[in-house]
């Protein structure tokens, strides 16, 4: 019979979060050990190779603008560097006024200096984009291949352990540990922390230790479109990544007479079906008149040529779940990423390193983390009996503590 195996901290997924977080915990000088089921990493939701990010700038959501405004700044430091296509416009909205100077208070009063993100009048937009639309401009925004991340984030490490092809089938309690069953139901691996970062999975593991999380499958596809370059559609395609209703990324010449452009994405909820579908790719055609503002463009001229389909997970209140379980010491989540796994990582990463090995959340808490933040991320906002959040949302399950004051600063 195989010999139960000892690790201190153990990561269920090889996803972008799961990657992220062993990644810096590695970095802080820690051995880890990481759990995937399928044979490399980056094969579900991780496997997006054009997956953007930006911070959220919409009205209304106060917690989600700082959230998001926390998680690009980390990201930027992060990936920045390994960013595909720099530069993110966000047309306004058709039929709303725009004003640069208006929009450009609001983005102040976010804490979005302009290195983040600058209002625009249509004739800097078209000379950044080439699209002639008044909107903000996210300088530092970009794009980044998710599976090259992952595999990156998971290079050869003296302290890093990983463990493909070999899923965990449930996770039980020992003592002060815990044990992940394998899927013939042995005894497998035994950890004093567990960080579950299973995506859509993360609710069956957790259910084994009677922990119910409201997640749900999202599913999402991105259109390739072949374009004839005589086409009404060449001169009015986008040199820069635009967002909006969707988004699209600079379209680029694939062989002489024809370009290359990639839309999306369609938002199927409750469904978990990859196959790509004709639905879709129409759907998608419709963003791409929507965001390039062209609704007299010819859909039959968008030929589809190529897709990716993946499946979200998504919590009941659109945030992610990130935290520790104070109900269960010593087991962590990280999932419900939705469309933002770039910044969503990019914060579970630091905020589970700190909870889990007792950090002192300075950047955190610099970066204007709070305690009402960390309560909306936590995973037990959906369970009774709650910890209220100045004793319990920043604080590491087995050690609370909250950051002091000049440290924090
Ligand atoms: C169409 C579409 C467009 C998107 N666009 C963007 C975008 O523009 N920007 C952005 O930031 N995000 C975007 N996203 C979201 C992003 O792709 C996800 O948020 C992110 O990939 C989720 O990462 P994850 O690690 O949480 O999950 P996953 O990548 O699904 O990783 C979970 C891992 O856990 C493993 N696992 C599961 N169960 C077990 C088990 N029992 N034992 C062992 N291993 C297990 C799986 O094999 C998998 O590798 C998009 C998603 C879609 C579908």
């Amino acid at each position: 019979m195989t010999q139960t195996q000892h690790h201190d901290i153990v990561v269920i997924g090889a996803g972008i979060a799961g990657a992220s977080i062993a990644n810096e915990i590695l970095a802080r000088g820690h051995a880890v050990c990481v759990v995937e089921g399928a044979a490399t990493p980056a094969t579900g939701c991780s496997s997006h190779a054009y997956a953007i990010a930006h911070p959220h700038i919409a009205r209304g959501s106060p917690k989600l603008l700082q959230l998001t405004r926390i998680g690009f700044a980390l990201a930027v430091a992060r990936w920045g560097k390994q960013w595909n296509h720099k530069g993110i416009l966000q047309p306004a909205k058709k039929g709303h006024t725009f004003d640069v100077g208006v929009m450009g208070d609001h983005l102040e009063a976010l804490g979005l200096d302009p290195k983040m993100a600058k209002a625009v009048n249509a004739a800097t937009a078209k000379k950044y984009s080439g699209i002639a639309r008044a909107g903000v401009w996210f300088p530092d925004g970009g794009m980044l291949n998710l599976a090259e991340s992952c595999k990156a984030l998971l290079n050869q490490h003296s302290k890093l352990n990983c463990m493909y092809g070999s899923s965990v089938a449930a996770i039980k309690e020992d003592g002060d540990h815990w044990i992940l069953v394998d899927e013939d139901g042995r005894d497998w691996v035994r950890a004093k922390q567990v960080i579950v970062a299973a995506g859509l999975n993360t609710k069956p593991l957790l259910a084994s230790v009677q922990i119910k999380l409201p997640l749900k499958p999202v599913r999402g596809q991105l259109s390739f479109f072949k374009i004839n370059t005589t086409s009404t559609w060449a001169a009015h395609l986008p040199s820069a990544i635009i967002c909006g209703d969707g988004y699209c990324l600079p379209a680029e010449r694939s062989e002489k007479d024809a370009i290359r452009w990639m839309v999306g994405s369609s938002f199927d909820e409750n469904d978990d079906d990859v196959e790509p579908r004709t639905t879709s790719d129409c759907f998608n055609q419709e963003q791409a008149a929507g965001l390039l503002d062209f609704d007299e463009g010819d859909r039959s001229e968008l030929i589809p040529d190529g897709q990716f389909v993946g499946v979200r997970c998504v919590a009941g209140d659109r945030l992610p779940i990130i935290g520790a379980l104070p109900q269960r010491p010593g087991i962590f989540v990280a999932t419900a990423f939705g469309s933002r796994g770039i910044l969503w990582s990019a914060l579970a990463a630091k905020l589970i390193a700190d909870q889990a090995l007792a950090g002192d959340f300075a950047l955190l808490t610099r970066l204007g983390f709070t305690a009402d933040l960390a309560a909306a991320l936590a995973p037990d906002r959906f369970l009774a009996g709650a910890l209220p959040p100045s004793l319990g949302a920043l604080a590491s399950n087995s050690k609370p503590i909250f950051p002091s004051g000049p440290k924090a600063k």
